[in-house]
């Protein structure tokens, strides 16, 4: 389970910048497309051990004759709507403006906690508007340098509670060990039940408009029930597809609000965008079908990155297949667009398919099984100690300020995804990129490629 943090305020704050240090600057660069009028971004946020979604509303705005402050209220409501939590980013610097109040007055009404981040506080000049927020009746500011990276233990913090508890399981794990010195009761060392077997996979299948999802789905059932057409989505809006493939059930969730995106015109296609974060979270497995003609474009990549940081499998369908004509290029288009924005997760499975001429489902369902069974993997803790041992030997957290971060042990914690409680001595300083090293070691080492994976900080003696 992972939250959302969605990033407020006027424009210049620093929300962008923000955004960069929380996902991460690789995904940022491929965003940042020039000349591209934004939407809102999603991408998968990470410090110091907590992970969530962040969502930055930077451009989000309507190209109308609104007033900016009519497109601001209008930005800042979607955006609360789905998040845990709203970070409202102010520049301490230039102090509180008449835009912040406004901003400040529609924030206070809000369901959504709010936390107040006074930005660019480095340095005294920051210290006033640092009194001044205080004004804004949205509690303590949290003082931040989102350009230089100060504050990020305060941010850390004052987001914990917003966190989910990772399932009662773990929370009881950690408090045992320190509790008592007999450690956790992980689940890694607990086989896979028979009852997971016979549960349906739930499938979600999502993607832009006009890519085959409607064609996928009647192929997949082998009926011609759910369907497009013109009468379909008018009644039957609740609509549950179960099928069996070999001796694997699945459940197709949320077949209703599929036909109402695949009906949407181009408009109101960014509304789309919360029914398919919807769609995610019901999901075990999220087959994503893109267009074999027009491969992985921005929107795409979103979807698939909302996937990730909601913790779900994914799997890619290049759908239309039959009408490709240069297949080596396009496979290799697939490649390359993947390892740019997604290459911190590595062996995504992709599987090319006509959905029209039900081409290689079988393969399909075959990837699907595939994913789900290594974001349901357990790994004894006996395992998992003896390979952190061999990473320290060889790979050790680097020094900061003459000393070393001591890693004591790990142990998976959950399963879907696959989730693994690292216990130091000081997690807040255990840099970003070693944490992202040992989570891509603990992928190859294990063989879980293609799902998202977590590593959970916890303080341990
Ligand atoms: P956005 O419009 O809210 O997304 O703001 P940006 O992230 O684009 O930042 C606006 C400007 O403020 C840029 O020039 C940033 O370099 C600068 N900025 C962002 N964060 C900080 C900070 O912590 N300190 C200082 N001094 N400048 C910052
Ligand atoms: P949705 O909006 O994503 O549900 O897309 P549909 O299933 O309605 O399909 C959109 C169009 O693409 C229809 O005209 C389909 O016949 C066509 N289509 C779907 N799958 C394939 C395929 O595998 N090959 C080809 N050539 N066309 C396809």
């Amino acid at each position: 389970m992972s939250f959302t943090v969605v990033l407020v305020g006027r424009p210049n704050v620093g929300k962008s910048t923000l955004f960069n240090r929380l996902a991460g600057k690789k995904l940022a660069l491929v965003d940042d497309t020039p000349g591209v009028t934004r939407d809102w971004r999603s991408a998968p946020g990470w410090v110091g051990g907590l992970s969530f979604t962040v969502v930055d509303t930077a451009g989000l705005e309507d190209v109308t004759d609104d007033s900016m402050e009519a497109r601001m209220r209008r930005q800042t409501e979607m955006a609360l709507e789905r998040a845990d939590v709203a970070l409202f980013i102010i520049d301490a610097r230039a102090g509180v403006t008449p835009l912040d109040r406004h901003f400040a007055s529609i924030l206070r009404k809000s369901k959504t906690p709010v936390l107040l981040v006074a930005n660019k506080s480095e340095g005294k000049a920051s210290k006033s508007g640092l009194y001044e927020s205080y004004e804004l009746g949205l509690g303590d500011p949290i003082p931040l340098s989102a350009e230089h990276g100060e504050g990020m233990a305060d941010l850390v913090e004052a987001l914990l509670p917003y966190a989910p508890k990772e399932d009662d399981e773990a929370e009881v794990d950690a408090v045992a060990v320190e509790a008592s010195d007999e450690g956790p009761v992980p689940i890694g060392d607990q086989p896979e039940t028979e009852a997971d077997r016979s549960k349906p996979i739930q499938i979600a299948i999502v993607g832009r408009p006009n890519v085959g999802k409607s064609t996928l789905l009647n192929s997949l059932v082998g009926e011609e029930r759910v369907l497009t057409g013109p009468e379909a989505g008018m009644t039957r809006d609740a609509i549950s597809v179960d099928w069996q493939w070999r001796d694997r059930r699945f459940k197709l969730v949320d077949t209703a609000g599929m036909r109402r995106r695949a009906r949407v015109d181009e408009k109101v296609e960014k509304l789309a965008v919360a029914d398919t974060l919807r769609v995610i979270r019901m999901a075990n497995v999220v087959m994503l079908v893109v267009d074999a003609e027009a491969i992985l474009d921005k929107q795409d990549l979103n979807i698939a990155r909302m996937v990730i940081s909601e913790g779900r499998s994914l799997v890619i369908v290049v759908n239309k297949w039959d009408i490709v004509e240069d297949r080596a290029m396009a496979l290799r288009q697939v490649e390359d667009k993947l390892e740019a924005a997604l290459g911190y997760i590595k062996g995504v499975k992709v599987v090319t398919i006509s959905a029209l001429k039900g081409h290689k489902l079988d393969t399909l369902l075959d990837a699907v099984v595939d994913t789900y069974t290594v974001w349901n993997r357990r790994i004894p803790t006996s395992q998992l100690n003896r390979w952190i041992e061999g990473v320290l030997d060889h790979h050790p957290p680097p020094l900061i300020e003459g000393r070393r971060v001591k890693i004591r042990y790990v142990t998976q914690v959950k399963s879907r995804p696959p989730t693994f409680a690292l216990f130091v001595n000081k997690p807040l300083e255990l840099p970003e990129s070693y944490q992202r090293y040992l989570t891509g070691h603990l992928r190859d080492s294990f063989d879980l490629p293609g799902v998202p994976l977590r590593l959970l900080l916890r303080k341990g003696k």
